[in-house]
């Protein structure tokens, strides 16, 4: 049912690629291995897949790593695990660093040829003169300085470190990307895999380009961001006299309450506000897989959006919603009772001594698989539970029967103990309350039931905003809980539902008595936590 369920949303989702053959269609998906990979990424490659399998295909993933100072080893190990999550397959992994050699080669010809030149102009007045298209002094130097300056550049000299390499395109274009961009910059830092063997590093506008055409990738999928840039990579492409590639571009994706940059999530790493970059709070593949999201409702929520080109600030509930309509008909039930304030119901008639019974752990789904329920004839409620009762009236315990309210005892306003007699007999429909409930029993375990809120508090950041300034002083609340004892048996990332309490993933099972099981709430689209 759910895989139908799957098709049809999928099925709705047809776009096409201009140009693209049957058999002859190849897309990449170019991380920087500068963090984990994030949802904004996820869209990226599942996009790029799906294009590549439509049209029988080849993906590349491609390691844009060019920049030394931000990219490790350790970014390409998780983003590799991460794609494996997604269930993404690429045909090929490469990395933009194997083109190195080719690229400073390639660097050197458009020197020659004329199309670049080095430059000193201090980054500053740069940028300034590029908005008012005034030309450096040095657009017009000749080959032999130009080369010159590239070999101080190259050896990493003190007057090469004050230098960059920019294409020569056109100074006065409205479309500013093309104002002589920079195609190589200096960087003494060691790169993660190629050492300290150069200097000098490409950018992305010369670097992109260059490997597309040189790896056959006939459609480089580009979100919205680099709409601008489209023009410009087509001319570097034609300055580097190349085979063209079409460009196809998609919207980026926004989510309120969320930072969706490796830039300011590596801010939160290093300052120690998160757990790391799996942390639950997170917008990472493996952050939503830690709070209990599933790689299908992931996959549902952005192939349904598909080929839109808005830039739309998404909520998330709708991916919540979808989240929660795949692991509801499937997660198994438990129960659990709040720590704080529990209150024990003591039937008159109940068991004298405790028995078992042996019941679904999902009345609809037998894959879930059975539970043992202790029945005694003390058990213990919620306390919000204990003070929605009146005296005399009957309640529904639920998988046990009816049982009607005698006496409740209070201390002030607090309910410190109930007693009742059962009404097995009695229909669950003529009652208003249904009560989850436990037998007040050793054999309970501990939990820790985590509760988590948006890392910032302002619901759409803008470029100005001060991230110091919306910081969102408490993200993370726990409550403690037991719950009943088959509890012991979960694994680390099951999904399980608290019965009356909403959904959860096991987060660190059970290992001994005195260290509770940790659960994460798991939004399920409704729940607004502001
Ligand atoms: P970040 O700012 O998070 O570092 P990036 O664009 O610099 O993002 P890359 O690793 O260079 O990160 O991106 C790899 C691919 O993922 C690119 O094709 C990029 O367009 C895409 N991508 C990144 N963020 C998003 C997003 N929010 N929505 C859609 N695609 C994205
Ligand atoms: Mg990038
Ligand atoms: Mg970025």
């Amino acid at each position: 049912q759910q895989t139908e369920k799957a098709q049809k949303v999928e099925g709705s989702f047809e776009i096409s690629l201009p140009g693209a053959e049957m058999g002859k269609v190849c897309t990449r998906f170019p991380p920087e291995p500068s963090g984990f990979l994030h949802i904004g990424h996820a869209k990226a490659a599942f996009l790029n897949e799906y294009f590549a399998r439509k049209y029988g295909g080849k993906l590349i993933v491609r390691f844009d790593d060019t920049n030394p100072s931000k990219e490790k080893d350790e970014f390409v190990t998780n983003i590799m695990q991460d794609l494996e999550t997604l269930e993404i397959k690429p045909d090929e992994v490469t990395y933009t660093s194997d083109y190195f050699p080719a690229l400073m080669e390639m660097a050197e010809k458009l020197i020659k040829e004329g199309k670049a030149y080095v430059d000193d102009t201090p980054r500053e007045v740069m940028q300034k003169e590029r908005m008012d298209g005034i030309e450096s002094k040095r657009r017009n130097q000749n080959v032999e300085e130009n080369l010159a300056l590239w070999k101080e550049m190259v050896a990493g000299t003190k007057r090469g470190l004050s230098c960059c390499l920019r294409g020569k395109l056109d100074m006065q274009a409205l479309n500013k990307t093309l104002r002589d961009p920079v195609y190589y910059r200096c960087n003494p830092e060691e790169h993660h895999r190629v050492g300290s063997k150069y200097k000098v590093y490409p950018t992305y506008d010369f670097a992109c380009p260059y490997v597309d055409s040189t790896e056959g990738v006939t459609h480089a999928l580009r979100s919205s961001e680099y709409h601008d840039r489209n023009e410009q990579y087509y001319r570097i492409l034609a300055d580097m006299g190349v085979r063209p590639v079409h460009t196809w571009d998609f919207s980026r994706l926004n989510f309120v309450y969320t930072l969706l940059s490796k830039r300011k999530l590596q801010w939160f790493v290093s300052q120690g506000l998160v757990e790391g970059w799996d942390d639950p709070r997170f917008p990472t593949v493996q952050g939503m897989r830690r709070r209990g999201l599933t790689v299908e409702a992931l996959r549902r929520f952005i192939l349904s959006q598909g080929a839109s080109k808005n830039l739309n600030l998404m909520e998330w509930d709708k991916l919540w919603t979808i989240n929660k309509q795949i692991i509801d008909p499937v997660c198994p039930r438990h129960t659990a009772v709040l720590k704080d304030g529990k209150v024990p119901l003591t039937l008159r008639d109940g068991p004298e001594t405790p028995f078992i019974r042996i019941i679904p752990r999902h009345k609809k789904f037998a894959g879930a698989g059975k539970k043992a329920t202790v029945f005694a004839n003390t058990i213990l409620i919620d306390k919000a539970d204990a003070e929605a009762i009146h005296e005399g009236e009957e309640v529904t315990l639920m998988d046990w029967g009816n049982t009607i309210i005698e006496k409740i005892d209070r201390e002030g306003d607090k309910v410190t103990g109930l007693s009742g007699v059962l009404h097995l007999e009695g229909s669950v429909k003529t009652t208003k309350l249904k009560l989850t409930w436990l037998a007040d029993h050793p054999e309970l375990v501990d939990l820790n039931l985590v509760e988590l809120d948006y890392l910032i508090r302002k619901e759409k950041m803008e470029e100005e905003d001060e991230l110091l300034n919306v910081l969102n002083p408490v993200t993370k609340i726990e409550v403690a809980a037991v719950g009943d004892s088959n509890m012991r048996n979960l694994a680390k990332g099951e999904i399980i539902q608290l019965e009356r309490k909403g959904y959860f993933i096991c987060d660190a099972p059970y290992v001994r008595p005195t260290s509770p099981i940790v659960l994460i709430s798991i939004p399920d689209g409704r729940q607004r936590p502001r």
